[in-house]
C-alpha cells in the first residue's frame, strides 16, 4: 500500500493508552488519528491530508518519511539491533558526535547522547553540577532557570522549566532553583517582526538573583533561546549577550536548550551562531533524528568537557548515562537526517523564506481576537483573547477548525503556534495562514 493511500479506519480500543500532556477523557470521545504522512503532509485514515503546520511536535524538520532516513534505520537495525554504549560502543556513535561536533559553534569539542530532549536537559544540568564539583566548587548547586521556559519533564527539567501548569501538579521539585522573569510584556513589544528592541534589561535580574543567593552557590544558567512551547517568545535584541557577560563575571555556565531552535529551526545548525552568543552546553533533540527516532544530544564546549578528564584514565569520569545512548539506529538516522540538511541546504531554508513567513504571519494582525503575533526564524506565535473564563478554550477551538480545514496548527494556551518542516514552500505558508485568517474570521 502506497503512503498517501487511505488505511483502513482501525478498530480503535481507546482506554488503555495513557496519553502524555493530553485530555484524555475529551480526545477519547473524539480520536483524532494519523495512519501515514509524506512530506509536507499527514493522511488521516480515511485518506484526508493535513498540511503540517508544526512539524510533528517542532521535529520533523526534512518533512515526513524521508527514504533516506527510513532506509538507515531499516539497514542498521539488520546489520547491528543494539550495542552497549558503557565501556563499548560501535563506529555510527562516533561517527555522529564528529559530525555534530562540526555543526556546533567553536569550542564545543564534545556530545554526550541520550533519548529525549529532557534527558538531554538532565545530562546537561548534571554535568553543570559534575563540572563545578569535579573543579573544587562542589558548593554551586544553584540552577537558575527562567519564567515561561519548557524544558522537558525530568525532574532537573522540570525544575528549572517556568510553566506553572507543568510544576503545580507535582510540588516537590529541586529545592536549590531560582528563576529569571520572562521576557515577554505585550505593552513594549505587540506585533514586534522578530528580536524586540524593549527588554535587554531584564537579563539584569541575574544579578540580584546572584546578589541574593551569592555566586559561589550558582551552577548554571539555562534558558531556551527562543522560548518554544510557551508561545514563541522571541530574545529581546542584546538579551542573551547580557546573560553571556554577567555568567562570565560570576563563573556560572551557561546552557541554552536548543531542542526547539536547532537543526535550521532559528537560522543555521545552531540558534547560538544566529545570535553571535556561545553557551558552555547546549542540548538538542527533536530535529536531530527528524523526529524519525527518538534521541538527544548534548554538546559541551571544551573546557567543560576537560574539567572531568582528571585523576587515573581508569575512573569513569561522568556517572551518567542511558542503556539507550548512543543507539545504532537513532546515530543512522541522525546521520542520514544530517545528510539530507547539508544538502538540500536546509539549515539555511529559514533565511530563504524569513521575509515571506513573517509577512504572512503579519498578515493576520486586526483579525478577530488577534492581540499579538511573534516571530523568528521559520516559527510564529499568534496569541489569541481567551474566552472569558476559559482560558484556552479559544485556541483549542481553533486548533481544531484548522484540522478540519486540513491543517495541523498547535495551540498552547490561548496561541496557536507554527513550526513547519523546513521544506515547505511559499504556496503551503499562504495555505497555512489563509485557513487559520478563515477560522478566526468564522468564530468571530
Ligand atoms: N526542551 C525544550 C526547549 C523543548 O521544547 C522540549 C520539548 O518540547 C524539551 C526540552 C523536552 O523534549 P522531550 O519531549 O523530547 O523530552
Amino acid at each position: 500500500m502506497s503512503s498517501s493511500a487511505p488505511h483502513p479506519a482501525p478498530a480503535l480500543n481507546a482506554e488503555a493508552y495513557w496519553m502524555p500532556f493530553t485530555a484524555n477523557r475529551r480526545y477519547k470521545r473524539a480520536p483524532v488519528l494519523f495512519s501515514a504522512a509524506e512530506g509536507m503532509h499527514y493522511i488521516r485514515p480515511d485518506g484526508r491530508r493535513v498540511l503540517d503546520g508544526i512539524a510533528g511536535l517542532w521535529c520533523v524538520n526534512a518533512g515526513h518519511r524521508r527514504l533516506e532516513i527510513v532506509d538507515a534505520i531499516a539497514r542498521t537495525a539488520h546489520e547491528l539491533d543494539y550495542a552497549p554504549s558503557f565501556q563499548m560502543s560501535h563506529p555510527l556513535a562516533f561517527e555522529l558526535a564528529e559530525a555534530l561536533r562540526q555543526e556546533a559553534p567553536p569550542g564545543f569539542s564534545n556530545v554526550f547522547f541520550s533519548n529525549s530532549g529532557s534527558e538531554a536537559v538532565d545530562t546537561a544540568l548534571k554535568i553543570a553540577l559534575g563540572y563545578h564539583r569535579a573543579r573544587g566548587q562542589g558548593q554551586r548547586v544553584r540552577l537558575i532557570g527562567r519564567e515561561r521556559s519548557y524544558h522537558g519533564v525530568g525532574f532537573g527539567g522540570l525544575s528549572v522549566s517556568g510553566i506553572a501548569g507543568h510544576r503545580k501538579p507535582f510540588g516537590n521539585l529541586l529545592p536549590y532553583v531560582d528563576h529569571l522573569p520572562h521576557t515577554y510584556d505585550r505593552s513594549q513589544m505587540a506585533y514586534t517582526r522578530g528580536q524586540p528592541d524593549w527588554g535587554a534589561h531584564l537579563a539584569d535580574t541575574l544579578e540580584r538573583i546572584v546578589a541574593l543567593h551569592d555566586a559561589s552557590t550558582i551552577a548554571a544558567v539555562i534558558v531556551e533561546p527562543v522560548a518554544g512551547s510557551t508561545g514563541v517568545l522571541v530574545p529581546p535584541k542584546g538579551y542573551l549577550e547580557r546573560l553571556r557577560q554577567i555568567c562570565d563575571a560570576h563563573g556560572i555556565l551557561l546552557i541554552f536548550d536548543e531542542v526547539i531552535c536547532a537543526f535550521g529551526r532559528i537560522d543555521g545548525a545552531f540558534a547560538s551562531s544566529h545570535f553571535g552568543v556561545t553557551p558552555d552546553i547546549i542540548t538538542s533533540a527533536k530535529g536531530l533524528t527528524n523526529g524519525a527516532i527518538p534521541m538527544g544530544a548534548t554538546l559541551v564546549q571544551q573546557h567543560v568537557y576537560e574539567a572531568f578528564m582528571q585523576g587515573p584514565d581508569s575512573a569513569i569520569e561522568l556517572s551518567h548515562g542511558y542503556t539507550y545512548s548512543g543507539h545504532p539506529v537513532a546515530c543512522a538516522a541522525g546521520l542520514a537526517t544530517l545528510d539530507i540538511c547539508r544538502r538540500e541546504g536546509l539549515f539555511q531554508r529559514s533565511r530563504e523564506l524569513w521575509r515571506y513567513w513573517e509577512d504572512a504571519a503579519h498578515s493576520l494582525k486586526g483579525l478577530p481576537h488577534v492581540v499579538d503575533i511573534r516571530n523568528i526564524g521559520l516559527l510564529a506565535a499568534i496569541e489569541l483573547e481567551p474566552l472569558d473564563g476559559k482560558p484556552g478554550q479559544r485556541a483549542y477551538a481553533v486548533h481544531q477548525a484548522c484540522l478540519e480545514r486540513g491543517c495541523l496548527i498547535r495551540s498552547a494556551g490561548d496561541t496557536m503556534l507554527l513550526s513547519p518542516p523546513l521544506i515547505i514552500e511559499r504556496a503551503q505558508i499562504d495555505e497555512l495562514f489563509s485557513v487559520l485568517s478563515e477560522v478566526l474570521r468564522a468564530d468571530a
